[in-house]
């Protein structure tokens, strides 16, 4: 039970099934800008790697998968604590409103950038982004282009079978917080820095991927004690040693020292584009314990290894 008695979620902030993007629909007309333009979305299995993503996901037509045609509209039924306690769905939903409610009072006051609530979309299958068509295959992902993250909920359990994460609800919602992370890079102009060098031990790939693991541990770092003033109180209880553990078991599931380990049975990283395990949880810690943006700067680390 990590939901406080009398927290709620807001109505209509997440989107389900057919297209994302906050209801939009469909495949967003992208153009070049004077900025240049992010077109290719940042998954959490396979980050910056031109080649592993683009397997999974195609701009423009349906030959991706079969996209999810059922009913759109926004997730409905999550009215308690108690649910989000225990459907999977309404954990996310609720995840998000104390993502909004915690980032709306530090983003500001942090770094001076209001915070602008990111599209969130649950998804079966495939579904159509601002990046094109995607698939369940590339795991939770966020599209800069439509700023939506995308969760199929069926990850969630993929994460423990043959991810060896923890099944607990921290582990859950630090999925949803390090996704509504790379937003936050987004609003900041940081995100780019992965897709300019997505790949290698201190590539940009690494940098960005390990930042929104901070962002996620700065989340984790106020949801007990930031008020929500739709209900005057915060979303979680406060938070326990085993909820922190879910969390970092989650992290440490998804480095790519591990993934690498256990696919081909060798460590190379050459080819790593969301850093280690260790690296992963030392992040995550960093922003928990501090609290604070300018922890999670990845970019002017001397050593990754120790934030
Ligand atoms: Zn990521």
């Amino acid at each position: 039970m990590t939901f406080r008695e009398g927290s709620r979620m807001e109505r209509g902030r997440v989107s389900v099934g057919g297209s994302g993007g906050g209801g939009r629909g469909g495949k967003l007309a992208i153009g070049g800008g004077a900025g240049g333009l992010i077109i290719i979305v940042i998954a959490l299995l396979f980050g910056g790697d031109p080649g592993s993503i683009l397997n999974q996901i195609s701009g423009g037509d349906s030959s991706a998968g079969q996209v999810d045609s059922g009913t759109s509209g926004t997730l409905e039924g999550c009215e308690t604590e108690a649910e989000a306690n225990s459907k999977i769905d309404c954990r996310i939903g609720f995840t998000v409103s104390s993502l909004d409610t915690v980032w709306e009072s530090q983003l500001q006051a942090q770094t001076g950038v209001a915070y602008v609530q990111p599209g969130v979309n649950l998804f079966s299958g495939a579904t159509n982004t601002g990046c094109g068509n995607a698939t369940s295959a590339v795991g939770p992902f966020y599209c800069p282009a439509d700023s939506t993250a995308y969760f199929d909920t069926s990850f969630f359990q993929v994460l423990v079978d043959q991810f060896g994460s923890s099944g607990g609800p921290l582990a859950q919602e630090y999925v949803v917080a390090h996704e509504v992370g790379h937003h936050l890079q987004n609003q900041l102009g940081d995100i780019g820095r992965a897709q300019a060098d997505p790949q290698g031990p201190e590539s940009g790939g690494v940098k960005v991927e390990l930042q929104a693991d901070c962002y996620a541990g700065i989340w984790a770092h106020y949801a007990a004690d930031t008020v929500d003033p739709d209900t005057g109180v915060p979303f979680l209880e406060p938070l326990t040693t085993t909820d922190i553990d879910d969390a970092l078991s989650a992290a440490s599931s998804v480095g790519d020292d591990r993934i690498q380990q256990a696919s081909t049975g060798s460590v190379n990283p050459e080819g790593w584009t969301h850093g280690s395990s260790a690296q992963r949880q030392a992040w995550f810690t960093a922003g928990y314990e501090t609290g604070q943006v300018a922890a999670c700067d990845t970019f002017s680390a001397g050593d990754l290894n120790n934030p």
